[in-house]
C-alpha cells in the first residue's frame, strides 16, 4: 500500500530552496537534497517525506526494555521505527537503523499500526530505536489514531526538536524516555553534530506537559563519565523533581567510537552520585542486581523484581503493599 502525507515544518524559500523548521538543524535543502536526518528531501521546491509509513523495525518488547520502568511494568508495547536520526551519535547503539540510509523497509499505515498494536493486545505504541521526532508525520498521525483506541504512546526519544513541532505533539504522548547524553555542550557538538540547550528545552516541556518522563544517560569512558558532569546532569533531573527515573546505561563500542565498554564500577558510582537527589535511580545494559529492581523508598519494600527484560510487580494499585506509600508508577 503507499502512503503519503504533506510535510509539517517547513518554509519555501524564494530560491527554490525548501527550509526545515523541524529540528534545530533547520536544513535549507536545494532541489534534490536531503537533509542530513535522512527522513526528508527538496522535491521541486515542495518537502517530501521519505519514510512516512514505511517501518524498518517493528516489534512487540516488554516496555522494560524502552527503558520505562514506571509506566506500565512488566507490559509489552508493540514498538515501530523508520530509518533516520537527526544526530550523528559517534557512539550509536542502533546506528544500522539511525544512520544507514538504504534500508529494507515494508509498508504500513497508520491505522494498520494501530490494528497490529489492537491485535498484540499491547499497552500501546512505542516510536523507538531510530529517531521518532524526524518521523514526526507518521508519529502524530499513528499517536491519534492509537489514543482513540484507548492506546499509550510513547516516545524513546533524543529530544532534538524546535519548540513549535514540540508542542503539537506533547498533547498525543503519554510517555516519553528522552536521552540527555551529557550536560556538556562540547560533547554535543563534537560527538553528536547537535547542540544541549534544545534538549533540555524538550525534557523541561515533557514534564510540564505531564507527560510520564525518564531518562536515559549512556555513560562513555572518557567521553561523559567525569564525576563532575555526572553530577551536573544529575542536578538537572533532579530540578524536574526527585520522583523522575533515571538509567545509567553502559556504553558497548558501536559504529564510529572506540572507547572500552563502560566498566560496571562507573554506572554503580554514578547512581551513588545520584541517590541522593533522585529516589529512583536505575542501571542498564550491566549484570547484577544493583540498580534493577524497584524499592519502596519509605520502608525497602521491594516493589518491581526484574530480571533481564521481564518485571513482576508486587505493587497495590500505585502504593507499596508494606506501608502505604504513594509510589509513582503509572499501572493499568
Ligand atoms: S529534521 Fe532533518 S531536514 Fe529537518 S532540519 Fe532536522 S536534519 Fe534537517
Amino acid at each position: 500500500m503507499t502512503t503519503t502525507a504533506s510535510a509539517a515544518w517547513w518554509h519555501p524559500l524564494p530560491n527554490g530552496q525548501t527550509a526545515c523548521d523541524l529540528c534545530p538543524i533547520g536544513c535549507r535543502l536545494r532541489d534534490g537534497q536531503k537533509g542530513p536526518c535522512g527522513t526528508r528531501a527538496n522535491e521541486s521546491g515542495t518537502m517530501r517525506l521519505l519514510h512516512y509509513g514505511r517501518l524498518a523495525a517493528v516489534g512487540l518488547d516488554p516496555i522494560e526494555k524502552k527503558p520505562l520502568y514506571h509506566f506500565y511494568p512488566g507490559r509489552s508495547i508493540l514498538s515501530v521505527a523508520a530509518p533516520g536520526c537527526n544526530l550523528h551519535c559517534l557512539f550509536c547503539q542502533n546506528w544500522h537503523l539511525s544512520q544507514e540510509q538504504d534500508q529494507r523497509t515494508s509498508a504500513a499505515t497508520p491505522a494498520e499500526v494501530v490494528e497490529m498494536a489492537l491485535a498484540e493486545e499491547s499497552v500501546g505504541i512505542a516510536f523507538t530505536y531510530s529517531e521518532p521526532l524526524v518521523w514526526f508525520e507518521f508519529v502524530r498521525d499513528t499517536a491519534r489514531l492509537a489514543r482513540a483506541q484507548g492506546l499509550k504512546t510513547v516516545l524513546v526519544t533524543n529530544g532534538f526538536l524546535e519548540p513549535g513541532p514540540l508542542a503539537e505533539i506533547l498533547p498525543l504522548i503519554d510517555a516519553a524516555n528522552v536521552d540527555l547524553k551529557s550536560m556538556d555542550g562540547r560533547f554535543y557538538r563534537k560527538v553528536c553534530r547537535a547542540s544541549l540547550e534544545p534538549v533540555l528545552a524538550a525534557i523541561t516541556a515533557f514534564a510540564e506537559a505531564g507527560v510520564h518522563l525518564e531518562v536515559t544517560n549512556l555513560l562513555i569512558p572518557g567521553h561523559n563519565d567525569a564525576p563532575e558532569q555526572v553530577d551536573r546532569l544529575v542536578d538537572f533531573v533532579a530540578g524536574l523533581g526527585r520522583h523522575v527515573p533515571l538509567h545509567f546505561c553502559a556504553y558497548r563500542p558501536a559504529w564510529k567510537l572506540e572507547a572500552p565498554p563502560t566498566p560496571r564500577e562507573t554506572l554503580v558510582r554514578a547512581r551513588t552520585q545520584a541517590r541522593d537527589r533522585l529516589d529512583w535511580v536505575y542501571l542498564g545494559n550491566v549484570a547484577g542486581r544493583e540498580g534493577r529492581d524497584t524499592i519502596c523508598t519509605a520502608c525497602g519494600q521491594l516493589l518491581i523484581a526484574r530480571q533481564g527484560y521481564a518485571a513482576r510487580v508486587h505493587l497495590d494499585g500505585a502504593a507499596c503493599p508494606g506501608c502505604g506509600a504513594p509510589v509513582p508508577v503509572v499501572v493499568a
